[in-house]
């Protein structure tokens, strides 16, 4: 689950890491609020605009904004407030803004010393270990980066047994360039982060860029941060701050009914149980010269309102041309799914218009070509892998 800036924000500061303060607002009249509060609190009169939505390369697609008075805190919260931002991580539509961070300017004019660094904290899944992966070329594309000047991003493995130890955090700062008391902050800095990423179960904490203001303090100026789904059910608070409005609707849908679904590109609705057989019915549709529309996996118990839902929810995106229904019989007998693809059908009536192809396999198969083949609907059925495939080439003509 991915979260906003202003939330990754609050975690970080809630485990010690110093970031650039702000408030976030609804509105020109709460951002105005904000400016005022902030200025109270941090003695800063300029003030950043940032659009709180959840895609980076906000700065490119005009979503940060610097305003050097109440009065451009306004005008400048008005314009990005309720605008279609689109940056490089964006679709071509872009995402619309809800809400805007005020944060305090940690940029002084003019000023040579300052510097931003590149920071994260994820998972290597090559040899199963956290690690923390930084850069002096913070600010910019770090994929630009790794691309280009790939010996300017360092990594730091951390071994679960120990957590970050102190050596690790120095060579960091090291690394970093940073000597006297910015190299004191960075040791600091890093620390509580890897804490932060640890404690919260997260599986990614972005913060692009490090900065480094001109009084050698270490502060996180933005935040992308990921919590593992899997953890949300022991981590409240964190779950609670799921934006729905951020998120993919069908998606959204598809967990209510506890049908994991990833939507995705292509033109072949696919329902699919076991997670493995999934990823082959996958491969099975790209050989046959199509795209896969969706990842669904419907789980062991795919009973007739099961089928019913899944259709639903593959039938939600307009790009699907055919649907494949790939389903092995072990604990769920075939004959059973046959009958609720059947009555799924009938229930939904005309929203179907899309040919479907069946290939059910294992427990009481036979009885359920059958009933799929006597059903007098327009269902293909198809036992053997390949024959689904061509089935599928078939309809797609
Ligand atoms: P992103 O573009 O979505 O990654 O959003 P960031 O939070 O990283 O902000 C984009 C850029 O805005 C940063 O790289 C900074 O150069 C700039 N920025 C952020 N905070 C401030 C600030 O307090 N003052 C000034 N002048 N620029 C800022
Ligand atoms: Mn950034």
């Amino acid at each position: 689950m991915n979260l906003h800036e202003y939330q990754g924000k609050e975690i970080l500061a809630s485990f010690g890491v110093r970031i650039q303060r702000g408030i976030v607002a609804r509105n020109a009249k709460e951002a105005v609020d904000a400016a005022k509060q902030l200025t109270q609190e941090t003695g800063t009169g300029w003030h950043v605009i940032k659009a709180q939505v959840h895609a980076g390369g906000r700065g490119k697609g005009g979503g940060v904004k610097l305003a050097k008075n109440l009065k451009e805190v306004e005008e400048l919260s008005g314009q990005i407030i309720g605008m279609n931002l689109i940056t490089p991580q964006t679709s071509a539509e872009g995402k619309k803004v809800h809400q805007v961070l005020i944060a305090e300017d940690v940029y002084y004019p003019g000023d040579s010393e300052t510097n931003e660094f590149y920071m994260s904290v994820l998972l290597n899944r090559a040899t199963g270990r956290n690690m923390v992966m930084y850069s002096t070329e913070g600010g910019m594309d770090i994929e630009e980066v790794a691309e280009k000047t790939p010996h300017l991003i360092f990594t730091e493995e951390i071994d679960p047994a120990t957590g970050l130890l102190p050596f690790q955090a120095r060579r960091i700062a090291f690394n970093l360039g940073l000597s006297g008391a910015s190299f004191k902050e960075m040791v600091k800095f890093v620390s509580a982060l890897y804490r932060a990423y640890e404690e919260s179960d997260a599986s990614l904490f972005e913060i692009n860029p490090v900065l480094k203001t001109s009084d050698d303090k270490i502060m996180a100026v933005d935040a992308k941060v990921s919590i593992d789904d899997n953890a949300l059910y022991r981590r409240k608070p964190y779950a609670e701050m799921r934006d729905l409005r951020e998120e993919n609707p069908i998606e959204v849908e598809a967990r209510e009914v506890g049908l994991n679904y990833v939507d995705l590109d292509g033109n072949v609705g696919c329902m699919v149980n076991g997670a493995g057989l999934a990823m082959a019915t996958m491969d099975l549709i790209k050989m046959a010269g199509g795209e896969p529309a969706n990842f669904l996996d419907v789980g062991g118990t795919a009973d007739a309102k099961r089928v019913e839902e899944a259709f639903r929810i593959i039938l939600k995106d307009p790009n699907v041309k055919a649907i494949l229904i790939n389903i092995f019989g072990g604990i769920v007998r075939c004959d059973r799914v046959a009958q609720g693809v059947v009555d799924a059908y009938k229930n939904m009536g005309d929203a179907i218009q899309v040919p479907i192809i069946v290939r059910l396999q294992g427990t009481n198969a036979e009885l359920a070509k059958e009933i799929i083949d006597n059903s007098g609907l327009a269902v293909h059925s198809a036992v053997q892998f390949q024959e689904a495939a061509d089935k599928v080439k078939e309809v797609l003509g």
